[in-house]
């Protein structure tokens, strides 16, 4: 039996936002200066990252799926990343 496909399993996923806290600091000017605001936008499975129409970088923590591909593409000084505090974040339903 085939497994069902990945948009299917991703939506079974529930997240629990925690509206007091953002787990993910972006440091902007660096981030844009370095290419790391570009990376994000790039390799973050859950679309975090895009470009606000300010031109800022907005964080749509609330879809976040805790893999750290983040941390992997940013460059040192451009990102605070750390677990949603205890209860908070996504609660994956599918393996
Ligand atoms: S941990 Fe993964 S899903 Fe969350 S913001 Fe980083 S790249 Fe996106």
């Amino acid at each position: 039996m085939n497994p069902p496909p990945i948009n299917q399993r991703l939506a079974a996923n529930r997240f629990i936002l925690d509206e007091a806290e953002c787990h993910i600091t972006v440091n902007q000017p660096l981030a844009r200066a370095s290419g790391t605001a570009d990376r994000l936008i790039a390799c973050c499975p859950a679309k975090v990252y895009s470009w606000a129409p300010d031109g800022s970088l907005a964080v749509e923590y609330a879809a976040c799926l805790e893999c750290g591909t983040c941390l992997a593409v940013a460059d040192p000084g451009t990102l605070e990343w750390h677990y949603p505090r205890g209860g908070f974040g996504v609660h994956f339903r599918e393996g």
